[in-house]
């Protein structure tokens, strides 16, 4: 079965995507606020939630701040009321995610459903339509610094994705997606898992040579330093990524080790490319699709140059499954000063995405690297373990503690040490011993999020 994708609206959107790249800020405006006005009334219209909120307001004179802020263990438990479609109802769409062998089949004959990660408590599901895909596919193939890459068909490349490529993720939807949609491009798309030992990985890289790799900062680094060594034989002329926090530093280090450029995004499993780089090297918001709005922790708007306590998105391109003013979890800092590059798209700078690679064994064993994404998704997955922070305290020492009480706690962590163990001595890293803590919950960061893998001070 072909997942949805709608030749006609995409080629519209595709045009006005293209034209709105070199828009003015006025005319980005027009558009955004026409937007807003059409989710408003497609909310006020099919969502049972929405029909309340929004009783007796006009969409074409509300302004967004006087909305309530819409958090995700909210809107999941009302899941049912949230949407817009009346057939789309929860318990059949976690069991449709739970079923691997479907990853990409549209969901109903219609709908791309992926999960997301629970990175902020329980995990999310997301429903797009025909409409929602081509404003993402529109905006992933046309917000590109590279002429080069700008052609979504585009059969000359072998880009690999290097990821959880075992789950519903978006990443994961998206590209079996595109390879069911177009079987040329399904020859250049390969997902590659993250999840296996780094010389395995390594050899499946060097195997394939993909001429554009996609990935986390904290995989790229792994990979940086393979290529140091000596081991990851082949580099890539660019690489794009996306998901994790990019300082500047590591950007160069990875530009040197790989020799490659590198583009980093910004996107979520709430809004599939909220940001990419621009020629400049500046992250530009899609700001005709995505409201972003910074707040304080009381959830007032901040300045404008200043990274609130979260930030909230309103997703203008997803009518099925209404986003408004909803927590990102992000803190997303927005740049009044123009950029280089022309673009009328607000510059902005992400933080709040930043866990860390361990470095387990050392002395007298081999020292083995865990990468902090590929912890997060197997205590999710083998584990079903969301509420969790695993901080190093030695070579061989690691403290895993959630936040959960009680026996369902305890039987919780059995479950998740046991998955943990069993991943850390595939990765070749023997002899670990996992402490684990009920009713903890996780240190906060400085910037107050709980950072879900720690490792030991350097
Ligand atoms: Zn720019």
């Amino acid at each position: 079965m072909l997942p949805p994708f709608d030749p006609w609206l995409t080629s519209c959107v595709t045009l006005d995507v293209a034209a709105a790249s070199r828009a003015s800020e006025a005319a980005l405006a027009g558009r955004r606020a026409r937007r807003l006005a059409d989710l408003l009334r497609s909310a006020a219209r099919g969502s049972a939630l929405y029909r309340k909120l929004l009783a007796g307001r006009d969409p074409d004179k509300l302004r967004l701040e006087e909305l309530p802020i819409a958090r995700k263990p909210e809107l999941m438990r009302q899941f049912d009321e949230w949407v817009t479609d009346p057939a789309l109802r929860l318990d059949a769409l976690r069991r449709f995610v739970a079923d691997r062998t479907r990853i990409a089949d549209p969901f109903l004959g219609r709908y791309v459903v992926w999960e997301s990660s629970g990175s902020s408590g329980e995990p999310g599901v997301f429903a797009q339509d025909a409409r929602a895909m081509a404003v993402y596919d529109a905006l992933e193939f046309w917000r590109r610094p590279f002429q080069r890459m700008m052609d979504p068909w585009s059969v000359g490349e072998r880009i690999a994705f290097v990821g959880a490529t075992g789950g519903h993720f978006a990443s994961t939807v998206s590209i079996e997606r595109l390879r069911r949609l177009n079987p040329a491009l399904a020859r250049s798309l390969h997902g590659i898992s993250f999840l296996q030992p780094a010389d395995r990985l390594v050899a499946e890289l060097n195997a394939l040579a993909p001429t554009v790799i996609a990935t986390y900062p904290s995989v790229a680094v792994l990979l940086a330093e393979e290529r140091l060594a000596g081991r990851l034989e082949m580099a890539p002329r660019e690489l794009w990524t996306g998901g994790e926090d990019l300082s500047t530093a590591t950007c160069e280090f990875l530009q040197q080790a790989l020799g490659c450029q590198v583009v980093n995004s910004y996107g979520a499993s709430e809004f599939l490319t909220l940001a990419a780089e621009c020629s400049s090297g500046s992250l530009h918001l899609n700001c005709d699709w995505a409201i972003l709005e910074s707040v304080d922790e009381s959830g007032r708007q901040v300045p404008m140059g200043e990274a609130g306590a979260t930030t909230l998105l309103t997703n203008l391109a997803n009518h099925v499954q209404p986003l408004i003013r909803y927590d990102l979890g992000d803190r997303v800092t927005q740049r009044a000063s123009a950029c280089a590059c022309g673009s009328h798209h607000p510059v902005i700078e992400v933080q709040g995405r930043n866990d860390d690679t361990l470095r387990l064994g050392g002395a007298d064993t081999r020292m083995v690297r865990i990468l902090p994404l590929a912890v997060s998704t197997v205590l999710e997955e083998d584990a079903a373990l969301f509420d969790f922070q695993l901080e190093q305290q030695g070579p061989c020492d690691l403290v895993l503690r959630t936040g959960l009480h009680g026996k369902s706690a305890d039987a919780s962590l059995r479950r998740a040490r046991a998955a943990l163990s069993a991943f850390l001595v595939q990765q070749g890293a023997a002899g670990v011993h996992i402490h684990c803590r009920s009713g903890e919950a996780g240190r906060r960061s400085r910037s107050g999020k709980v950072q879900r893998v720690v490792a030991a001070p350097a």
